[in-house]
């Protein structure tokens, strides 16, 4: 298939309209959080304090945490249309949109969430490894996919956040030490139970600094 053809298959994740992943219009439609944003958990917060009632759910082990999107409107239906469509194509958009908004960190490599070895198969594709590879490239830092390991697979959907933190707390493991700062990378931060599981995971295996990176966030916590 040449280059033109597959240009012309491609469809707006949002409208549909013909040849391209996502159109100038809802691109510019799209719930971006951009500045002025609480320094240490990167939610909006018009006096870009230090940190914010909302750090809490960071929890000790991330340092900070930035996203790209709100996962409401635009953000939701591109997440959805990575996940449940299993378009890999998706995974450099959303790499795209992070490069737009978030700062490279100061880190020394990324560490993609596990994803569950059962939901990757499903899908077809294993979304935040994707996406960490596609910032790795763009921020010349190199990707570390074999420090962190999920062990076992509930979902996670239809739960409260403290039903989230029970269930994520011990489905994974680190396999190997690791040092200096670290970007954690996910798709989408919801109550934060998965990635302060991971960045744990981290510090224990001898990281200095989390820092995690996500394509979108749900911006209420329950
Ligand atoms: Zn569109
Ligand atoms: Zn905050």
């Amino acid at each position: 298939m040449d280059v033109l053809r597959l240009l012309a298959d491609q469809r707006c994740v949002i409208c549909a309209a013909r040849g391209t992943l996502l159109c100038s219009a809802c691109r510019r439609q799209l719930p971006w959080l951009q500045g002025p944003l609480c320094l240490r958990c990167g939610e909006p917060d018009p006096h870009a304090r230090l940190r914010c009632t909302l750090c809490a759910r960071l929890g000790s082990s991330i340092a900070t945490a930035r996203s790209a999107l709100s996962h409401e409107a635009g953000g939701g239906a591109i997440v959805r249309a990575w996940k449940d469509a299993a378009r890999a194509p998706v995974a450099g958009l959303a790499a795209d949109c992070i490069l737009a908004t978030v700062p490279r960190p100061v880190a020394d490599c990324i560490v993609p969430v596990p994803a569950a070895r059962a939901r990757a198969a499903w899908r077809g594709v294993d979304g935040p490894a994707a996406l960490a590879e596609q910032l790795g490239s763009a921020w010349s830092l190199p990707v570390r996919s074999d420090i962190l390991e999920r062990i076992r697979d509930r979902p996670q959907r239809g739960l409260t956040a403290e039903q989230r933190r029970r269930n994520v707390a011990g489905s994974m493991v680190h396999r190997r030490a690791i040092g200096g700062g670290v970007v954690l990378v996910d798709d989408v931060l919801t109550t934060g139970a998965t990635a302060r599981a991971a960045a744990h995971h981290l510090r224990r295996a001898g990281a200095d600094r989390v820092e995690v990176v996500t394509f979108a966030r749900v911006a209420t916590i329950a």
